[in-house]
């Protein structure tokens, strides 16, 4: 797809602020820190529309970035962040959760992993809640350029072993470094899109 505007329309900490104009949302979670805000940035084309690195303890909203006046991705706050507030976590919880479960436009979630690491007790259970509600949702490894290639396939069996995933789910591989996956992951969204 070729990207020719894209633009943050909000930051909603509440539904009254979600776009009304009724396009298609790509949402995407994880862990906080694991590349979202990068791998939205590299989808685009853009150095720093989506905020990278955002300081974990501020304001935690949900940036709906608008792309091509097509459709929007939405960068959900977070998880897994040590130094948050039982308050703040129960806060995001309930957020994240109600936008999951009644969002209509919500088309698919992007779960990103590191794919440094075998995921967290956390990304487990996130891909087990979005599962069980039976929305519709995709994993995308992320910081694949960090993995030595002779590790690659051993991380890869740990994460699909750790996710349970069966052989029809896809798992993408990706990288903000040096743009690994990106033409897969955009091939997704088309398709997604349809
Ligand atoms: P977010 O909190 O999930 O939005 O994460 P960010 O996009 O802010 O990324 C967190 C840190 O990881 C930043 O220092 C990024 O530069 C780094 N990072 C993100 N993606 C990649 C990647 O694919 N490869 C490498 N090497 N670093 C990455």
């Amino acid at each position: 797809m070729k990207i020719i505007k894209a633009e943050l329309t909000i930051s909603a900490v509440e539904e009254r602020q979600y776009p009304v104009d009724n396009l298609p949302e790509i949402a995407l979670v994880g862990r906080s820190n694991v590349g979202k805000s990068s791998l939205i940035n590299t989808l685009i084309n853009r150095k720093s529309l989506a905020r990278t690195s955002s300081q974990p303890g501020k304001t935690q909203t949900m940036n709906f970035y608008q792309i091509n006046e097509m459709f929007y991705f939405v960068d959900l706050p977070g998880y897994g962040y040590a130094k948050v507030s039982k308050k703040e976590r129960q806060r995001w919880g309930q957020m994240i959760e109600h936008y999951l479960t009644t969002r209509s436009n919500l088309r698919y979630v992007f779960l990103i992993i590191d794919f440094r690491h075998p995921p967290t007790q956390d990304d487990i259970a996130m891909y087990e809640w979005l599962k069980y509600y039976k929305i519709p949702c995709v994993v995308i490894a992320t910081k694949k350029d960090k993995v030595k290639s002779s590790q690659c396939s051993k991380n890869k069996k740990i994460l699909k072993e750790k996710l349970q995933l069966l052989d029809r789910d896809k798992l993408f591989l990706f990288s903000s470094q040096d743009k690994t996956g990106k033409e897969g992951v955009w091939e997704f969204i088309e398709k997604v899109l349809e």
